[in-house]
């Protein structure tokens, strides 16, 4: 599948919307992604790490780990791909962390896989939870591209798309000027 088959994919599960958004971060966007509602389906995710596994097997990692909750499906279909384990590291504490007897070793040669790379701080958070257990991190992959960098991680990277949407200061932006409302998706309750 093309970058742009891979949203197409993602306008039909409704997991890639357009119009006017108001993001958990409070900002402004003409944009909504939530990974979550592809992965959800099993087909889908497999399909999407079978991809991913492809991209990255040049790197001949042995271990992915995957940052949790977001890198934990599609870390385990790019495993599935390869034929390798597949762990995840959580936050214990407010540290990244393994837990749950999961272990690297210097032998590890580790992918580190999540669902969306934005500024590329949590891909490089759990490439130092490999490299501190001595393991060598080999390379990193995500679905969706959104840091508006062809490579957001210091490590051989492939994504199967990218987006960039802008986003917004609430009192800056040209989608409330223009009256259009706003929609906070995701979001269920009224509170
Ligand atoms: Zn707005």
């Amino acid at each position: 599948m093309s970058p742009s088959d891979i949203l197409d994919r993602f306008r039909h599960l409704g997991a890639l919307l357009e119009g006017h958004f108001k993001l958990s971060s409070g900002l402004h966007s003409p944009a909504y992604l939530q990974c979550a509602l592809v992965l959800q389906h099993p087909a889908e995710a497999e399909r999407l790490g079978r991809q991913l596994a492809e991209r990255l097997a040049h790197t001949r990692p042995t271990v992915v780990l995957s940052p949790a909750l977001g890198g934990l499906i599609i870390g385990h279909e790019v495993a599935r791909g390869l034929g390798i384990r597949a762990i995840f590291a959580e936050r214990a504490d407010g540290l990244l962390t393994l837990r749950r007897g999961f272990d690297l070793s210097p032998a590890d040669r580790v992918l580190v896989v999540e669902d969306v790379v934005t500024t590329g701080g949590s891909t490089r958070e759990t490439m130092d939870v490999a490299t501190a257990l001595g393991a060598s991190v080999v390379g990193a992959a995500a679905v969706i591209n959104r840091s508006g960098k062809e490579n957001p991680v210091d490590a051989p990277f492939a994504a199967l798309a990218s987006i960039t949407p802008p986003t917004y200061q609430p009192d800056a932006c040209p989608l409330c000027t223009d009256g259009i409302p706003v929609v906070k998706p995701g979001s269920r309750a009224v509170r």
